[in-house]
């Protein structure tokens, strides 16, 4: 029998990409479960933010076919702004409003997108900032805050939409070491929370420790997947083999 919780949260299949006559994605598939959290390794140019960025066509694919629970998102009759509601997304760079501050960042989208009352919006981004432990910076400036504040207030932006799932490109890439902690924490509080979560990360701890399954991409494939501590202890594919030796 078939159930909701049977239906992949992100179903890709033969997903390929070009930029002009560079194919970038040469034939993913890849499912992600209600809760599950599935990391992305790969070397630069690999094509994990691609991937990553098509999931919500930010990127239209070339081909292939991309379901979000169920739906059918590269059907030309599809809602895809409403389907986006759904996903929240984080980047390296938190692309916070530098002239808003804090609230501001978290309520615009909930006001303008999802319609949402001022009293509703406020209390809802109250609730994401103590969720990421920055309940009492509402007031500031992204200017003010860390790079490490800056990317929690990112995430609770995201969460203010209560979005069904999350992906994560490199969340901490552009921290400075001693604020990558800070970020990972949340992240696995969420995932604890039974986030559904894609999440590109050269934080191998973080992958093995809350990662469901790791998935490692060369050149456009997914080369090799499985359980993270298993594919960190003996990759099986030359080339994992190649990539984790320079970065473990
Ligand atoms: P990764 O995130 O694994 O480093 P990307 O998905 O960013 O890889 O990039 C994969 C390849 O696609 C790279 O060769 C990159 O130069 C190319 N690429 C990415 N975005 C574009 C774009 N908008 N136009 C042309 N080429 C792009
Ligand atoms: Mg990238």
């Amino acid at each position: 029998m078939t159930t909701a919780t049977d239906v992949p949260a992100i179903e890709i299949t033969g997903l390929r990409k070009s930029f002009g006559d560079h194919e970038v994605l040469k034939g993913i598939d890849l499912s992600v479960h209600p809760g599950e959290v599935v990391c992305v390794i790969g070397p630069s140019g690999s094509g994990k933010s691609t991937l990553l960025r098509t999931v919500n066509r930010l990127e239209e694919p070339t081909s292939g076919s991309l379901r979000i629970e169920g739906v059918d998102i590269l059907d030309p009759d599809c809602d895809i702004d409403a389907v986006r509601t759904r996903i929240g997304m984080v980047f390296q760079q938190f692309n916070l409003f530098p002239h808003l501050d804090v609230m501001g960042n978290l309520t615009i989208a909930q006001r303008r997108v999802l319609k949402r009352g001022k009293a509703e919006a406020a209390e809802t981004a109250r609730a994401m900032l103590e969720r990421v432990g920055l309940g009492d910076r509402g007031d500031a400036f992204p200017g003010q805050l860390s790079g490490g504040q800056q990317q929690r207030v990112a995430i609770a932006r995201a969460l203010s939409m209560n979005p069904d799932m999350m992906l994560f490109d490199e969340p901490t890439s552009a921290l400075d070491p001693e604020l990558v902690g800070e970020v990972l924490d949340v992240m696995k509080l969420l995932a604890s929370e039974g986030m559904t979560m894609m999440v590109v990360t050269h934080e191998m701890g973080f992958a093995r420790e809350v990662g469901d399954r790791l998935v490692f991409m060369d050149d456009g494939l997914i080369v090799e997947e499985g359980i993270p501590s298993e594919v960190l202890a003996s990759p099986q594919h030359a080339r994992t083999q190649a990539f984790l030796s320079k970065v473990l």
